[in-house]
């Protein structure tokens, strides 16, 4: 068995650039993933397309998207696989990450579930997965939990937020789903018209989606359209009976709307539903309490914190929790915010990391930075720290030096701009 000096668990754009970043510091990384491919949410819920993480600052377009996420921009684009900049075609995806982790000696483990945590005192001491083999244990110096849901830190027993502070209701789950062979010209010319025949057919029962409108979006391939548009609520995502039943209400959701995209819609005659994801899309779940709680206050005021290590600037895009609606607030030209390196910092565990979407923070906050561009950075940040942590023999990822941290990601960032 490898020693290995990092595990990460939760191949997604997070646990991803958190390998690719921590092996580039030169220590050995393992990432674990449960499924069969990387890439978490784009690929196992098909999320598209990338959300934009830039400003313009005295008339000049600054991107604050990590050194690793550019690099996965180039890599689509070589292989034709990237669209007006941010639709991007998944299957290629999965192969480039595979790609990149072999470029950057990462190890990988698929089919493998994280079921179980030896924690002891303020220490993960090993992990334990199941996989085709069995139940497998694995121990690494530090870990990184890239989980989306915060997996690993519920197992360690760490505490965390669910949802807004009112009523623990989190943002709703997406089943994504393709149509093939849509006359697009015709389709998106009448779409206006099936908007209103929409909002009639949820008034008549037609439609039980609660989704205020249709969202469709456009993709690389002639004549595939994405629908990101069903929505349930008030399922609870940590619970797997609940998660079960948000998927059985997602699929009928999914035909409901091809029904009546086939009654309603031009440009539909002669399509076929192609795919829904094999995994509802999660937007929120856990949210784990760490060294510190990155709240909305904080996105709203432009915050630029000392131990910043991300920068973002997307939209508060906050998907009712219980029905229909979305509340936005979007940034004025030039303004942004950071995120604090504190944020990754589990309450309570020496060794160990949250990383992506499920960083602490508030519901507000974490609408704006779970888009795949921000979990990336976030990413590349926890990463590069074990790196710097494990060659500097430290103990502890809270005496990480921080200045080292930010030259080593702008590096990246201007090596990639
Ligand atoms: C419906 C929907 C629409 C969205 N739309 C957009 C959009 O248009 N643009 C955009 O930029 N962002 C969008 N987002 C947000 C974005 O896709 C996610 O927030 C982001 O991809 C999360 O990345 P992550 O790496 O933190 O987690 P994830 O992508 O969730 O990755 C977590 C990984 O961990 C693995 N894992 C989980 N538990 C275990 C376990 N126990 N053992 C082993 N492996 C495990 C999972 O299989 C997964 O691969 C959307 C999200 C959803 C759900």
């Amino acid at each position: 068995m490898e020693n290995y000096d990092l595990i990460v668990v939760g191949g997604g754009f997070s646990g991803i650039a958190s390998a690719i970043s921590a092996s580039r510091q030169g220590i050995k990384v393992l990432l674990v993933e449960k499924f069969n491919s990387l890439g978490g949410a784009a690929t196992n819920s098909l999320v598209n397309p990338f959300m934009p993480n830039f400003t313009y600052i005295n008339n000049k377009k600054v991107d604050f998207s990590s050194g690793i996420f550019k690099e996965i921009i180039k890599k689509l684009k070589e292989r034709n696989a990237l669209l007006w900049d941010n639709h991007f075609l998944e299957e290629e995806l999965k192969y480039i990450l595979n790609e990149m982790m072999l470029e950057n000696n990462v190890d990988l483990l698929f089919h493998a579930y994280l079921t179980r945590v030896n924690r002891e005192n303020d220490e993960i001491k090993a992990i334990t997965l199941a996989t085709i083999d069995g139940e497998i244990t694995l121990s690494a110096k530090y870990y990184i939990d890239a989980t989306g849901d915060g997996q690993l830190s519920f197992l360690s027993g760490c505490d965390y937020i669910l949802g807004r502070e009112s009523d623990k209701l989190t943002q709703p789950m997406t089943l994504c789903f393709r149509v093939g062979n849509v006359d697009t010209d015709k389709f998106y010319k009448t779409l206006d018209k099936v908007q209103r025949e929409y909002e009639k057919a949820q008034k008549t029962g037609e439609i039980t989606n609660p989704r205020e409108n249709i969202l469709v979006f456009s993709t690389p391939i002639k004549n595939v359209l994405h629908f990101n548009t069903t929505r349930v609520v008030k399922h609870n995502p940590t619970n797997a009976y609940k998660k079960t039943k948000a998927e059985i209400i997602a699929r009928k959701q999914v035909h409901e709307m091809y029904d009546f995209l086939k009654k309603h819609a031009d440009g539909m005659e002669n399509s076929f539903l192609v795919s829904t994801a094999q995994e509802i899309g999660v937007r929120e779940s856990r949210k784990i309490i760490g060294e510190y709680i990155l709240t909305e206050r904080d996105l709203l005021s432009c915050t630029k914190f000392d131990d910043g290590v991300v920068a973002c600037n997307y939209d508060l895009d906050v998907h009712n929790p219980e029905g229909s609606g979305t509340s936005h607030h979007y940034f004025k030209e030039g303004k942004y915010y950071t995120i604090p390196y504190r944020a990754f910092i589990p309450k309570g565990i020496r060794n160990m990391l949250i990383s992506g979407r499920c960083i602490s923070s508030s519901q507000g906050a974490q609408a704006s930075f779970r888009i795949m561009p921000a979990v990336t950075s976030i990413g590349e940040a926890t990463g590069t720290a074990i790196g710097i942590i494990v060659n500097d023999s430290l103990d502890d990822v809270r005496n990480v030096d921080i200045n080292k941290l930010q030259k080593i990601l702008k590096e990246s960032y201007l090596k990639n701009s």
